[in-house]
Protein backbone atom coordinates (compact mmCIF):
# COMPACT_ATOMS: atom_id res chain seq x y z
CA UNK A 1 0.00 0.00 0.00
CA UNK A 2 0.99 3.86 -0.71
CA UNK A 3 -0.60 5.86 0.95
CA UNK A 4 -0.20 9.42 2.85
CA UNK A 5 -1.12 10.78 5.83
CA UNK A 6 -0.69 14.06 7.84
CA UNK A 7 1.21 14.59 10.78
CA UNK A 8 1.70 17.70 12.85
CA UNK A 9 5.38 19.42 12.24
CA UNK A 10 6.85 22.29 14.10
CA UNK A 11 8.94 24.66 11.41
CA UNK A 12 12.63 25.09 12.86
CA UNK A 13 12.86 28.01 11.27
CA UNK A 14 9.76 29.78 12.75
CA UNK A 15 8.68 27.69 15.39
CA UNK A 16 5.02 27.38 13.37
CA UNK A 17 3.23 24.02 13.99
CA UNK A 18 1.37 22.47 10.70
CA UNK A 19 0.37 19.80 9.48
CA UNK A 20 2.67 18.30 6.77
CA UNK A 21 2.16 14.68 3.94
CA UNK A 22 4.30 11.89 5.09
CA UNK A 23 4.40 8.30 3.27
CA UNK A 24 4.89 5.53 5.90
CA UNK A 25 5.50 2.85 3.10
CA UNK A 26 6.17 3.64 -0.53
CA UNK A 27 5.35 1.16 -3.55
CA UNK A 28 7.22 2.45 -6.84
CA UNK A 29 5.99 -0.92 -8.89
CA UNK A 30 2.31 0.48 -8.15
CA UNK A 31 3.20 4.32 -7.87
CA UNK A 32 5.97 4.95 -10.22
CA UNK A 33 5.62 8.37 -10.56
CA UNK A 34 7.24 8.22 -6.29
CA UNK A 35 10.49 7.11 -7.42
CA UNK A 36 11.53 10.69 -8.45
CA UNK A 37 10.47 12.24 -5.48
CA UNK A 38 12.22 10.00 -3.23
CA UNK A 39 15.63 10.48 -5.43
CA UNK A 40 14.87 14.01 -5.49
CA UNK A 41 14.13 14.18 -1.40
CA UNK A 42 11.12 16.10 -2.18
CA UNK A 43 9.06 13.82 -0.59
CA UNK A 44 10.46 14.21 2.76
CA UNK A 45 10.55 18.10 2.44
CA UNK A 46 8.53 20.08 3.99
CA UNK A 47 7.74 23.45 2.74
CA UNK A 48 6.25 26.00 5.82
CA UNK A 49 3.34 27.86 4.87
CA UNK A 50 4.35 30.15 7.36
CA UNK A 51 7.98 31.59 6.32
CA UNK A 52 8.62 29.59 3.24
CA UNK A 53 11.60 27.59 4.08
CA UNK A 54 12.12 24.30 3.02
CA UNK A 55 13.18 21.67 5.95
CA UNK A 56 14.12 17.91 5.60
CA UNK A 57 11.75 15.35 7.80
CA UNK A 58 13.45 12.02 7.73
CA UNK A 59 10.41 10.26 9.29
CA UNK A 60 10.36 6.31 8.76
CA UNK A 61 9.43 5.03 5.26
CA UNK A 62 9.54 2.07 3.30
CA UNK A 63 10.71 2.23 -0.25
CA UNK A 64 9.61 -1.40 -2.20
CA UNK A 65 10.43 -2.32 -5.72
CA UNK A 66 8.34 -5.55 -6.30
CA UNK A 67 9.70 -5.37 -9.99
CA UNK A 68 13.25 -5.20 -9.23
CA UNK A 69 12.62 -7.16 -5.68
CA UNK A 70 14.23 -4.53 -3.10
CA UNK A 71 12.88 -3.01 -0.38
CA UNK A 72 14.73 -0.42 2.08
CA UNK A 73 13.50 0.93 5.21
CA UNK A 74 14.25 4.76 6.51
CA UNK A 75 14.48 4.33 10.43
CA UNK A 76 16.10 7.11 11.18
CA UNK A 77 18.36 7.37 13.78
CA UNK A 78 17.47 5.94 16.80
CA UNK A 79 17.69 2.08 18.61
CA UNK A 80 15.62 -0.42 16.13
CA UNK A 81 12.65 -1.28 19.25
CA UNK A 82 10.75 -3.86 18.86
CA UNK A 83 7.95 -2.59 17.32
CA UNK A 84 10.14 -1.66 14.47
CA UNK A 85 11.94 -5.33 15.02
CA UNK A 86 8.53 -7.13 13.98
CA UNK A 87 7.71 -4.89 11.46
CA UNK A 88 11.00 -5.64 9.92
CA UNK A 89 10.73 -9.87 10.78
CA UNK A 90 7.09 -9.33 9.26
CA UNK A 91 8.09 -8.00 5.97
CA UNK A 92 11.02 -10.17 5.43
CA UNK A 93 8.54 -13.28 5.71
CA UNK A 94 6.62 -12.14 3.42
CA UNK A 95 8.46 -11.60 0.33
CA UNK A 96 11.36 -14.48 -1.08
CA UNK A 97 14.26 -14.84 0.31
CA UNK A 98 16.59 -13.58 -2.72
CA UNK A 99 14.73 -10.10 -1.67
CA UNK A 100 17.47 -7.27 -1.42
CA UNK A 101 16.91 -5.93 2.09
CA UNK A 102 18.35 -2.48 3.51
CA UNK A 103 18.07 -0.31 6.51
CA UNK A 104 18.69 3.57 6.05
CA UNK A 105 19.49 6.20 8.68
CA UNK A 106 19.41 8.98 6.57
CA UNK A 107 17.31 10.15 2.88
CA UNK A 108 20.58 10.61 1.18
CA UNK A 109 21.28 6.58 2.34
CA UNK A 110 17.77 5.72 0.63
CA UNK A 111 18.31 8.12 -2.14
CA UNK A 112 21.92 6.52 -3.35
CA UNK A 113 20.97 2.83 -2.33
CA UNK A 114 18.06 3.33 -4.81
CA UNK A 115 20.15 4.62 -7.86
CA UNK A 116 22.58 1.83 -7.39
CA UNK A 117 20.01 -1.01 -7.56
CA UNK A 118 18.60 0.80 -10.67
CA UNK A 119 22.12 0.93 -12.13
CA UNK A 120 22.78 -2.79 -11.86
CA UNK A 121 25.13 -2.46 -9.24
CA UNK A 122 26.07 -4.24 -5.96
CA UNK A 123 24.97 -1.44 -3.47
CA UNK A 124 27.26 -3.63 -0.71
CA UNK A 125 29.86 -4.10 -2.49
CA UNK A 126 29.90 0.03 -3.28
CA UNK A 127 29.84 0.36 0.18
CA UNK A 128 32.60 -1.62 1.09
CA UNK A 129 34.87 0.23 -1.95
CA UNK A 130 34.02 3.71 -0.12
CA UNK A 131 35.74 1.63 3.24
CA UNK A 132 39.10 2.24 0.87
CA UNK A 133 38.29 5.37 0.30
CA UNK A 134 37.77 6.75 3.71
CA UNK A 135 41.65 5.13 4.36
CA UNK A 136 43.44 6.19 1.59
CA UNK A 137 42.04 9.41 1.65
CA UNK A 138 41.75 9.72 5.51
CA UNK A 139 38.47 11.54 5.23
CA UNK A 140 35.57 9.55 6.97
CA UNK A 141 33.27 11.48 4.88
CA UNK A 142 30.12 11.25 4.59
CA UNK A 143 31.04 10.03 1.22
CA UNK A 144 28.11 9.64 -1.89
CA UNK A 145 27.89 7.80 -5.39
CA UNK A 146 26.94 10.74 -7.63
CA UNK A 147 24.48 10.27 -9.96
CA UNK A 148 26.06 11.37 -13.68
CA UNK A 149 28.10 8.20 -15.30
CA UNK A 150 25.90 5.81 -13.73
CA UNK A 151 23.49 4.74 -16.99
CA UNK A 152 24.51 1.56 -18.72
CA UNK A 153 26.90 -0.47 -17.21
CA UNK A 154 29.06 1.91 -15.75
CA UNK A 155 32.77 0.83 -15.34
CA UNK A 156 33.63 3.64 -12.83
CA UNK A 157 31.76 5.92 -9.89
CA UNK A 158 32.77 9.44 -8.83
CA UNK A 159 32.59 9.39 -4.78
CA UNK A 160 31.47 13.03 -3.92
CA UNK A 161 32.81 13.77 0.30
CA UNK A 162 32.88 16.81 2.09
CA UNK A 163 33.63 20.01 0.99
CA UNK A 164 32.56 18.78 -2.80
CA UNK A 165 36.06 16.75 -3.09
CA UNK A 166 35.14 13.90 -5.93
CA UNK A 167 37.08 10.68 -5.83
CA UNK A 168 36.98 8.17 -8.83
CA UNK A 169 36.72 4.56 -8.10
CA UNK A 170 37.32 1.94 -11.05
CA UNK A 171 34.99 -0.66 -11.10
CA UNK A 172 37.83 -3.46 -11.30
CA UNK A 173 38.29 -6.96 -10.25
CA UNK A 174 37.91 -6.08 -6.29
CA UNK A 175 34.97 -5.02 -7.16
CA UNK A 176 33.73 -8.01 -8.86
CA UNK A 177 35.69 -10.42 -6.32
CA UNK A 178 33.10 -8.57 -3.74
CA UNK A 179 30.11 -9.02 -5.79
CA UNK A 180 30.72 -12.52 -6.22
CA UNK A 181 31.30 -13.03 -2.56
CA UNK A 182 28.02 -11.42 -1.50
CA UNK A 183 26.09 -13.64 -4.22
CA UNK A 184 27.40 -16.56 -3.07
CA UNK A 185 26.70 -16.27 0.31
CA UNK A 186 23.50 -15.41 -0.66
CA UNK A 187 23.62 -12.13 1.73
CA UNK A 188 20.95 -10.05 0.49
CA UNK A 189 17.83 -11.68 2.62
CA UNK A 190 18.82 -9.96 5.89
CA UNK A 191 18.25 -6.41 6.60
CA UNK A 192 21.57 -4.07 6.25
CA UNK A 193 22.43 -0.73 7.17
CA UNK A 194 22.99 0.49 2.83
CA UNK A 195 26.16 2.44 4.73
CA UNK A 196 30.19 1.25 4.83
CA UNK A 197 29.47 -0.04 7.95
CA UNK A 198 26.53 -1.81 7.42
CA UNK A 199 29.26 -3.45 4.49
CA UNK A 200 31.83 -4.34 6.24
CA UNK A 201 29.80 -6.41 9.00
CA UNK A 202 27.91 -7.90 6.37
CA UNK A 203 31.62 -9.29 4.68
CA UNK A 204 32.84 -10.05 8.21
CA UNK A 205 29.88 -12.19 8.67
CA UNK A 206 30.72 -14.11 5.79
CA UNK A 207 34.09 -14.60 6.55
CA UNK A 208 33.13 -15.72 9.86
CA UNK A 209 30.86 -18.57 7.94
CA UNK A 210 33.21 -19.93 5.88
CA UNK A 211 35.90 -20.02 8.84
CA UNK A 212 32.80 -22.31 10.57
CA UNK A 213 32.68 -24.50 7.33
ZN1 LIG B 1 8.47 28.43 9.11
Amino acid sequence: MTLPSRVDVICPHCSQQQAATVWSSVNVSINPRLKSEVLSGDLFRMKCRNCDSLTMIEYPCLYHDAVLQFAIWMIGRGEIDAKMQTALQSFRGGVPSWYTLRLARRWRELAETVMLVDAGLNDMAVQFLKLQVIEETGDSGPWFVASHGLGGDPKALTLIGPGNRGVRVELLEGYHRLVQLLTDAHSNAVWTFANPDGAADLVCSIAELRQER
